[in-house]
């Protein structure tokens, strides 16, 4: 089965997470990508955000949660009143999954399948273990699926405050969409008025 786990060490810094991420070979989805995008934000952050996976601006950047999405994701959290100092933001998934009809051609989003999210597991718990956060916001279906099972439904829980045991951890979480995903809304003023009330349940929740 792949997994990152052989690539994951023991003990260490966030820094050294990163670094040795930069040479995973766990899944093949490392192959066709730029780099690894590994999480980035306070190591002693109260709030972690978990994504899907990293997309085209992300990939070349190496960085989380800098393409549009990320920008949309930056407002909302002001406007809900969650500090950026208090976040580290991280994706279930560490390299960019796509599809591209010819070379050059613009590279489309494909999501990861259950099996690559288990593989880059790993790394995640990795970053749970060491930032140890109050609270999980989950963004989106894949992150909710990845986090907590497979029969995660996003339109079920979002905006609520779920306690679970994550990579052997009791976490509480709070679920969303993916700010991607108020991009490709029909109506994207409501879709974004809908995840700023998600964001300040968890705003609330931290107290
Ligand atoms: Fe490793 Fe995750 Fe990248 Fe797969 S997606 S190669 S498990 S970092």
């Amino acid at each position: 089965a792949y997994t990152a786990k052989p690539f994951v060490p023991d003990h260490g810094t966030l820094d050294d997470l990163r670094r040795a991420a930069a040479g995973c070979r766990g899944c093949p989805l490392h192959r066709p990508a730029t780099q690894t995008v590994f999480g980035t934000g306070n190591t002693h952050a109260r709030v972690m955000l978990v994504g899907e996976q990293p997309g085209d601006q992300e990939d070349r950047q190496g960085k989380p949660f800098v393409g549009p999405a990320g920008k949309l994701l930056d407002r909302a959290l002001a406007e809900a009143g969650v500090d950026p100092a208090d976040t580290y933001v991280t994706n279930a998934v560490k390299h960019f999954k796509f599809t591209q009809a010819e070379p050059r051609k613009r590279r489309i989003h494909k999501s990861p399948s259950l099996r690559e999210m288990t593989a880059c597991g790993p790394w995640l718990a990795a970053e749970l273990a060491l930032v140890e956060p109050e609270l999980i916001v989950v963004l989106g279906a894949t992150a909710g699926k990845a986090l907590l099972g497979s029969s995660f439904r996003v339109g079920q829980v979002r905006g609520t405050v779920l306690e679970e045991e994550i990579h052997g951890r009791p976490e509480r979480l709070v679920p969303t969409v993916h700010p991607s995903s108020v991009l490709r809304a029909d109506d994207r003023e409501q879709a974004y008025q809908g995840l700023v009330a998600d964001l300040k349940v968890a705003a609330r929740a931290l107290g």
